[in-house]
């Protein structure tokens, strides 16, 4: 049985390097807002090309929380790709604003730069750019008409720790980025865990003090905040997982490869001259996508689909109006793909036998 992503060997693999990280939090007697979470910060912020970092609980409340430090609130508008994970709405609803979606390019599945312009009007506010399955956005036509119309441009770096865009990395190209810590991210902690990235100081000034009741100064409190603080043991995790990070992602590059020159039959992801992937999913897609999930699985290779229903489609968003055919880019994207097993534990052997398996599944 080959594995979608095996998390267990994957932390096993550093089993004593987070043992000692364990120890030396419970150690400390610091649990929240400490050591840990302060150099974690400086970390990735270093890693990410950053001027600043700010850990937080997890990936939807750093977007969230971005959101809440540029003001942006009911009767605002914020535009989304239509093909995305859902939390990338959510954050917006969450603000009380109203998600614009706009289709992707059908290649790269990320947000097409030329349908943004048709989407902007008086109300609208921000960008979120999401960097889907681990390759960056195009990001420059995106920026310049951020510029041109004054919005925010956010990246939803969830799926794309160390992606590099132009030789920038992600986390450090648009006005402010969100990153998840989720156990199955490519920087996975062992729970929740977020962090806010940017080159402007005084959005992340806003966003930790947002994230921690709204404080700057014990019990004072200037705004309305929340509590969305990461926690001492997962930073700690955290930073003993960044120092592993540069050769787990070289493996799933090699993993990248070695299915994108054997595959055939199938459309294997394309890959625009100016990024580097860290291939947080490699995504294939053909017609025949059920057929072969159910013969990969019958062959002990486990598939999965990111995603099912776009966001426009879900129960959560009935409200909105909208109906099938909407969004047609993504409606024929969420039938088509197919994300096949990558991580850093598996081995050529099993890239060998998907290949194998997925010939003889068509
Ligand atoms: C995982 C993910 C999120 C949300 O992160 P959580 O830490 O699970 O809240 C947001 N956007 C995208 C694209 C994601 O993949």
């Amino acid at each position: 049985m080959i594995q979608f992503l095996d998390i267990k060997e994957i932390n096993l693999s550093i089993e004593n390097e987070l043992k000692n990280a364990f120890d030396r939090v419970l150690h400390s007697g610091w649990f929240v807002h400490g050591q840990e979470v302060e150099k974690f910060e400086e970390e990735f912020a270093s890693y990410c090309g950053t001027s600043g970092a700010v850990g937080v609980s997890n990936g939807l409340d750093a977007l969230h929380l971005i959101l809440k430090a540029y003001d942006i609130g009911p009767g605002d508008e914020v535009i989304v790709p239509s093909n995305t994970f859902i939390a990338t709405w959510l954050a917006v609803t969450y603000c009380g604003a109203t998600p614009i979606p706009v289709e992707p390019l059908v290649d790269t599945y990320n947000i097409d730069p030329a349908r943004i312009e048709a989407a902007i009007n008086q109300r609208t506010k921000a960008i979120i750019a999401v960097h889907l399955y681990g390759q960056t956005a195009d990001m420059d036509p995106i920026i310049a008409i951020g510029k041109k119309y004054g919005l925010r441009v956010i990246e939803d770096a969830a799926q794309a720790h160390g992606a590099t865009y132009k030789g920038r990395k992600a986390g450090g190209l648009g006005d402010a980025a969100a990153f998840s810590f989720y156990p199955g991210k490519n920087l996975g902690a062992l729970g929740d865990g977020g962090a806010v990235t940017s080159n402007d100081i005084n959005l992340i000034s806003k966003v930790r003090q947002l994230s921690n009741y709204g404080s700057q100064v014990k019990y004072k409190h200037d705004v309305q905040g929340y509590n969305a603080r990461l926690d001492e043991l997962q930073a700690a995790f955290l930073r003993v997982k960044l120092n592993h990070l540069d050769a787990q992602t070289e493996i799933r590059r090699q993993f990248a490869a070695a299915y994108s020159k054997q595959l055939c039959d199938v459309i294997v992801p394309h890959v625009i001259s100016d990024a580097m992937p860290v291939w947080h999913l490699y995504v294939i897609r053909t017609k025949q996508r059920d057929q072969l999930l159910q013969r990969l699985k019958d062959l002990g290779v486990m598939a999965l689909i990111h995603y099912p229903v776009p966001p426009h489609l879900q129960g959560a968003y009935a409200a909105h109006g909208y109906s099938r055919g909407d969004f047609p880019i993504s409606e024929m994207i969420h039938e088509e793909v197919l994300s096949l097993p990558m991580g850093p534990t598996l081995s050529s052997t099993d890239i060998q036998k998907v290949v194998e398996s997925v010939a003889k599944s068509l």
